[in-house]
C-alpha cells in the first residue's frame, strides 16, 4: 500500500492568494468599467533589460549551430557566471567569495527549500513572522512542526517582528540551531544593520547554528552603510549560507535564475558532534539531483554584470524605488504609520485595524489591490504590504484614489 506524507496533511491551504484573487474578481465582476490597479503581487513588471535579451538571443543562436552548441553544463553553474557573480557581488564589497562557493540554480525559492534536506528532523528551526511563506511550508512538509494550533505552528520558535523591535527580530531566548533571516525584508521591507547582523552571527558562533540568509532584495539597498551580504559581516563564513536571485534584481522572475552561497568554512554536525562540511554535502545535493540552469539563461545572467547590463538594472530598480517613495509619500500625509520602502519594494503600513477590512475598503472603493499582513503570519495582522513593482503612471492613479477614500 502506497501511503503519503502526513507531514502534508498539517499544512494550512494557502488561502492568502486565491482569497485575494476571488475577492477581485468579484470586484471586477460587479464593477467591470472600473480599472483595478494591483500592488499586492510580488512580481516584477517591467523587461528585462537589453544587455541580457541580446546575450540572450546569442546564446540561443550559438545553440542553433553544431560548433557553437551545448549539451549538459556543470551542474554548479559555469564558471563564466559563477567568477562574475564573486567578483561583483562579493570581492567588491569586501566580502571573500570565490566562483567554487557559488552555485548557480532555477531559483532562490527551491533552494531555500532544498537546503533543508542537509539536516535532521529534530533541529530546533527559528522563522521570523511575519515571513515569507516558503521557509514555514517546508519545514512542515520535512516534519519539522507539530499541527497548526491558534495560528502557529507547534514546535517552532518564531521570531516576533514588530513595530516594537523595528522589524528586526530579537535573539531568540531558547537555544536554536536553524535560523532563517530575509533582509531586505519581505513583506515589510525593513532591513537590518551589520551589527544587528553580526549579533546574529555571533549567536550563531555560540550555539553552533546556521543562519540561512535570504538576500534576494538586497539591489534595491540605497542606504550605503547596510550589508548586502552576511559575509560582510565577520565570521559568517562560518556560520551562513546565502540566497540570491535574479527575479526581483533584474526581472528574472519568468526567466528564472538565481544562486546560493555556499562556504568553504560553513559547518553543520554529524551525531558525534564531528564537524562536516555543508558545501561538500550541498554540492553533492545539487549535482545529484539538479542538471544546471539553461546556457542561454546563464549568458543572460552573465550580461547583468556588464557595464550596460549595470547601468540597466539600476535604472530598473530606480523606478521601482520611485514609487516606493511615492507610496512612501502618501501614506505619510494620509497620516499613516509605515516602515519599508527605503531600500526595498515594499511598504509594510499599519492599517489602524483588520488586515482584510482594509484590504476590502481598499479595494471597493479605490480599486487598489494590496496584500492584507494577516497572509505573512500572526504578527502581520493590522498590516498591508504595498509593492512598488507597477509602472509608475499606475502607481501615480492608485495613491490619488487612495488620497480621496482615505484622507
Ligand atoms: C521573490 C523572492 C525570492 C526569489 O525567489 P525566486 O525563486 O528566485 O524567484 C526569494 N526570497 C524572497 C523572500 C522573495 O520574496
Amino acid at each position: 500500500m502506497i501511503t503519503i506524507n502526513e507531514n502534508y496533511l498539517k499544512l494550512q491551504a494557502s488561502y492568502l492568494f486565491s482569497n485575494i484573487a476571488k475577492r477581485v474578481t468579484a470586484f471586477q465582476q460587479a464593477n467591470p468599467d472600473k480599472e483595478i490597479i494591483r500592488l499586492g503581487i510580488g512580481d516584477v513588471t517591467r523587461a528585462l533589460p537589453a544587455a541580457c535579451i541580446t546575450a540572450f538571443h546569442k546564446a540561443v543562436d550559438e545553440m542553433g549551430s553544431d560548433p557553437s552548441f551545448r549539451g549538459y553544463g556543470p551542474e554548479q553553474g559555469y564558471d563564466f557566471l559563477r567568477e562574475a557573480i564573486a567578483k561583483n557581488d562579493f570581492q567588491a564589497r569586501g566580502a571573500e567569495i570565490s566562483a567554487d562557493e557559488i552555485f548557480i540554480s532555477d531559483g532562490a525559492k527551491c533552494d531555500t527549500g532544498n537546503i533543508q534536506e542537509l539536516f535532521t528532523q529534530d533541529i530546533k528551526v527559528a522563522i521570523p513572522d511575519p515571513v515569507y511563506p516558503v521557509y514555514l511550508d517546508t519545514n512542515v512538509m520535512a516534519g519539522r512542526t507539530g499541527n497548526f494550533v491558534d495560528g502557529r505552528y507547534q514546535g517552532l520558535v518564531y521570531l516576533d517582528s514588530t513595530k516594537a523591535n523595528n522589524y528586526v527580530p530579537a535573539l531568540p531566548t531558547q537555544d536554536v540551531d536553524l535560523i532563517y533571516l530575509c533582509f531586505p525584508n519581505n513583506p515589510t521591507g525593513s532591513t537590518i544593520t551589520k551589527e544587528e547582523l553580526s549579533q546574529w552571527v555571533q549567536y550563531a558562533k555560540e550555539k553552533k547554528a546556521l543562519i540561512l540568509f535570504d538576500a534576494a532584495y538586497e539591489a534595491f539597498i540605497r542606504d550605503a552603510s547596510l550589508p548586502h551580504s552576511i559575509y560582510e559581516i565577520d565570521g559568517a563564513r562560518e556560520v551562513a549560507i546565502e540566497f540570491r536571485s535574479y527575479s526581483k534584481s533584474a526581472g528574472f522572475t519568468g526567466t528564472r535564475c538565481a544562486y546560493t552561497v555556499v562556504p568553504k568554512e560553513c559547518m553543520a554536525f554529524d551525531s558525534k558532534g564531528n564537524r562536516q562540511s555543508l558545501h561538500s554535502l550541498w554540492n553533492r545535493r545539487h549535482c545529484t539531483k539538479f542538471n544546471g540552469v539553461s546556457y542561454p539563461v546563464q549568458r543572460a545572467a552573465e550580461a547583468i554584470y556588464s557595464e550596460e547590463g549595470q547601468a540597466q538594472t539600476r535604472e530598473l530598480i530606480a523606478s521601482y524605488m520611485r514609487n516606493a517613495d511615492l507610496i512612501r509619500q502618501e501614506m505619510a500625509s494620509l497620516g499613516y504609520d509605515f516602515v519599508g520602502g527605503e531600500n526595498a519594494p515594499y511598504i509594510w503600513i499599519d492599517a489602524k485595524g483588520d488586515s482584510w477590512e482594509f484590504f476590502d475598503m481598499l479595494l471597493n472603493k479605490a480599486g487598489v489591490v494590496c496584500t492584507p499582513g494577516a497572509g505573512f503570519g500572526k504578527c502581520g495582522e493590522g498590516y498591508i504590504r504595498l509593492s512598488a513593482f507597477n509602472s509608475y503612471a499606475n502607481v501615480v492613479k492608485a495613491m490619488s484614489r487612495l488620497r480621496e477614500t482615505l484622507k
